[in-house]
């Protein structure tokens, strides 16, 4: 069996699904690594380091120590959820607003650097499935199975907002579309870390898989 594995790829390509899954399966922890670029956006958001579209960096930066991550595991829901600074914002960290603001904050390399760290210590030791957009290329490099999920723009602004609506927020499938795609475009082009294909990851284009077809090919690789 695979100890580490890296699920990297584009917004809303159905990662956290699958990995979410995979780990319960294989009995592994699992991480999902944009929740915790999602908490330190909430906290920017609600100390007002983010105003009018206006972002102070050097305050966020000033403020890395007091940002407190961690994960708690909800027998309930069978993942893990965060909580920031010993608050369960599981839901807070998911709204369309967060979205609009954490790949600028995705961009600072000092909030990559404190983040990094915390994730590469969640594998340490254990199996660990994790999620995000440097974990094949950044995070664990040495990862034994790495996965790249893609799926059309609009297959996946679909998805994220089925979700948004069941959760009962009040968005427009354009503002969606547009977040998921202004995401795609901030995170492949930042200088540090770019979301980008680890050289020895497997593509997976989920664009015509079910669920069921998508998981079955993801287990039988991390099992081979
Ligand atoms: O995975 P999710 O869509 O929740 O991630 C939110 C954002 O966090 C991404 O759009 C990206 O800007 C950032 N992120 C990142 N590196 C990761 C995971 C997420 O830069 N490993």
């Amino acid at each position: 069996n695979k100890i580490t594995i890296a699920i990297d790829g584009f917004s809303s390509t159905g990662k956290s699904t699958v990995a979410k899954r995979l780990a319960k399966t294989l009995g592994y922890v699992f991480v999902d690594s944009g929740a915790m670029y999602r908490a330190v956006t909430l906290y920017a958001l609600q100390n007002g380091f983010i105003e009018k579209d206006c972002f102070d960096q050097d305050q966020l930066v000033d403020q890395l120590n007091n940002i407190n991550i961690s994960f708690k595991f909800n027998e309930d829901l069978g993942f893990a959820e965060l909580f920031l600074n010993g608050e369960n914002v599981e839901k807070e960290i998911r709204t369309l607003e967060v979205s609009q603001f954490v790949s600028q904050i995705a961009t600072v390399s000092e909030v990559r650097k404190q983040l990094v760290k915390q994730q590469q210590n969640f594998g340490k030791d254990k199996g660990v499935v994790m999620d995000g957009r440097d974990i094949g290329t950044v995070v664990f490099p040495d990862a034994e199975l790495k996965l790249f999920m893609t799926a059309s723009a609009e297959r996946r602004a679909k998805r994220r907002y089925i979700e948004l609506i069941e959760r009962g927020d009040d968005v427009v499938y354009d503002d969606v579309l547009e977040n998921v795609k202004t995401r795609d475009y901030i995170d492949s082009t930042r200088e540090d870390s770019p979301l980008m294909k680890a050289e020895d990851a497997i593509e997976i284009d989920n664009s015509n898989l079910t669920l069921e077809e998508q998981f079955e090919k993801v287990l039988n690789l991390a099992l081979e």
